[in-house]
């Protein structure tokens, strides 16, 4: 059964997706000047009402890029070759070349609990998601629009955002 936090989601996004992807796109062509003073508090905030545990989204129907190194880490932990590991959860991107999983739901959820069973070794690209606190901002805006599809934080991070900058700033 969907969560709370993803099926209110689920159910607000219609709603705010055109104008939340509007604000996001501004950042092509805008720069907001000290922006950490508007991320800092819209992320604490963010954090302070979402329990990932309950949703698990990003790992049921997203893949993470998989580096080299994380390849080396996680097949080690593993007691696996690379190439072993590659072969059996693997496959390659064919537009962009990244090595990424061939199922979703990620082979390392655990689906009863929401946890991710390779979590001390996880790929960067899980550490790192959703990417609130990554600089410059506006070269993450096309992740965030990507993500509001997905992410239940995303879209409350942003709706924030979008609050914020815009009582200080008309554009
Ligand atoms: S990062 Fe987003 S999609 Fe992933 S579990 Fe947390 S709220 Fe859900
Ligand atoms: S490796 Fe872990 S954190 Fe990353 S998608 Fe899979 S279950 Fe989620």
């Amino acid at each position: 059964m969907a969560s709370n936090l993803l099926s209110s989601f689920k159910r607000a996004l219609p709603h705010k997706r055109k104008e939340l992807r509007a604000f996001l796109k501004k950042f092509d062509k805008k720069f907001i000047p000290g922006i950490k003073k508007y991320v800092d508090p819209a992320d604490a905030e963010t954090w302070a009402e979402t329990d990932c545990l309950s949703c698990a989204n990003c790992c049921k129907v997203m893949t993470p890029t998989f580096t080299k190194a994380d390849l080396k880490r996680i097949s080690a932990h593993l007691g696996m070759t690379e190439s072993a590991f590659y072969d059996r959860w693997l496959e390659t991107d064919k537009d962009n070349g990244d090595k990424v999983n061939r199922i979703q739901p990620c082979q390392f959820l655990d689906l009863k609990t929401n946890m991710c069973n390779i979590y001390e070794v996880r790929p960067e690209d899980c550490a790192k998601f959703p990417h609130f606190k990554r600089t410059p901002f506006a070269d993450f805006n096309h992740i965030h629009t990507q993500n509001i599809e997905y992410c239940p934080a995303t879209f409350k991070f942003i709706t924030r955002m979008k609050e914020k900058i815009e009582r200080d700033y008309e554009w």
